[in-house]
């Protein structure tokens, strides 16, 4: 027998992809093809708890019934008008959306990425039409570390080699500050009239889970009031019920939407808000920036926008994964079992070495190895873990990220935590 033949079908699929697809990802070597809810099967119909929810996209577990309904109802009657007509779904959306987070107003994307640059777009024009600001000197604050996405602007202002290297010329115009670190906050806005925006996300979910003081977002918001500068919330992530409040930026707040936020001690309103991911529930790309009237007005016909943007498939799936994220309360879900995930894992931490460390929010969380970010232990562990029945994946080198979808039962996040227990326990390096 041939060495192709010879290749069971999980290897064959991992070859095609090797031999015909660009090498931009490093993916764990198991091969999915079904979802439902909080797991995921493989070609071999072995069945794994998802414990990265596709970067988050996926709050509403896999394939979610309802939001499937809402594709495939809209799929069959009308998918995409461009925006040069008016469809039916689009102004329904708009109008949910908006009331569902508080904001006058949306610009509908279709990934992160293009969302992060409607946000940066919008906040330039106001620099230059609200704020006074002369001709091309806008500036936008950012933070080390920062994760937005992939393109030439958003990477030209990453603190990471890896996303940057070799993709100049860099889009100028941002100012790169140490991360949850106010004094560095208000020098950088205090030097530079021309600082227009601060841009950030509440947690940085790529660099680790990397969660700032519980003070940072509404001393951010204090320092843009003061200031006259726009805060521009990039929760892609964070976003949509997944550290235990609808927004991160809600703080404390684990209401679902339509509510008092306001009245909220720890709650803090960003002029610009950044969805995508968990907006369609991982089953289509949608993503869009909210903002009131005064920041929104600044863009008018012809000035952006997106051939797929706003399309009726999009609206209607957002809608439905909104839905699902107030109706089965996955706020306050993700609160209660974020706590039980940390508590076991920090007790356990005791009593393991691997462990350096357990962080996070609501069910956005890391462990922390202890060894180099050059070393395979995370990468070895994440495959020990798969073994066990657990897709997770570390990110710089040695933090392993875990967000289950947020339909989790308390029942199988203790079936979890003692996959994650038994597998740190066995684990050989
Ligand atoms: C994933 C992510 C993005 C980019 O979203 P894409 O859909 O991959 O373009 C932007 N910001 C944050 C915080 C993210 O986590």
């Amino acid at each position: 027998m041939t060495q192709e033949t010879m290749a069971t079908r999980a290897e064959q699929l991992i070859n095609l992809e090797n031999k015909h697809g660009a090498h931009n990802y490093h993916p764990l070597p198991v091969v999915l093809s079904r979802g439902q809810g909080v797991f995921v099967w493989d070609t071999d119909g072995k069945k794994y708890y998802d414990f990265l929810s596709a970067y988050s996209a996926v709050n509403q577990g896999h394939c979610h019934p309802k939001i499937v309904k809402a594709l495939t109802e809209q799929a069959e009657r009308l998918t995409l008008t461009s925006r040069a007509f008016y469809n039916d779904a689009l102004g329904e959306y708009e109008k949910y959306i908006t009331n569902y987070f508080g904001y006058d107003k949306v610009l509908p994307m279709n990934t992160g990425a293009e969302a992060v640059e409607t946000a940066l777009k919008i906040c330039r024009k106001w620099a230059y039409e609200k704020k006074g600001i002369a001709e091309d000197q806008a500036k936008i604050l950012v933070f080390d570390e920062n994760f937005h996405g992939r393109t030439i602007t958003i990477v030209s202002f990453s603190s990471d080699p890896v996303a940057n290297t070799n993709f100049g010329p860099y889009t100028g115009g941002f100012v790169r500050i140490e991360y949850n670190n106010v004094a560095a906050l208000e020098q950088a806005i205090s030097a530079d009239p021309n600082i227009a925006g601060v841009l950030v996300e509440p947690i940085q979910g790529e660099a680790g889970v990397n969660r700032p003081d519980n003070n940072f977002m509404s001393e951010i918001r204090r320092v843009c009031t003061n200031a006259g500068v726009l805060f521009i919330a990039d929760e892609v992530q964070t976003g949509i019920a997944r550290t235990g409040s609808l927004l991160a930026t809600c703080g404390d707040c684990t209401c679902s939407h339509k509510c008092e936020r306001s009245a909220q001690p720890t709650y803090v309103r960003a002029d610009m808000i950044i969805l995508g991911k968990a907006l369609s529930g991982g089953v289509y790309p949608v993503s869009g920036v909210l903002c009131d009237n005064e920041i929104m007005e600044v863009i008018r016909p012809g000035e952006h926008g997106s051939t797929f943007g706003g399309n009726p498939i999009a609206a209607k799936v957002a809608m439905a994964a909104l839905d699902v994220v107030y109706d089965e309360k996955l706020t306050q879900n993700a609160r209660k079992l974020g706590e039980i995930l940390r508590s076991r894992l920090t007790e356990f931490a005791k009593t393991n070495d691997l462990i350096t460390g357990v962080r996070g929010k609501g069910l956005l969380n890391a462990i922390l190895i202890n060894d180099t970010p050059e070393s395979s232990t995370a990468w070895d562990l994440c495959l020990a873990l798969r073994d066990n029945g657990l897709l997770a994946k570390p990110t710089h080198g040695n933090i392993i990220r875990l967000a289950p979808p947020l339909v989790m039962t308390e029942e199988q996040l203790h079936n979890c935590c003692d996959i994650i227990e038994k597998t740190f326990k066995r684990f050989k390096k």
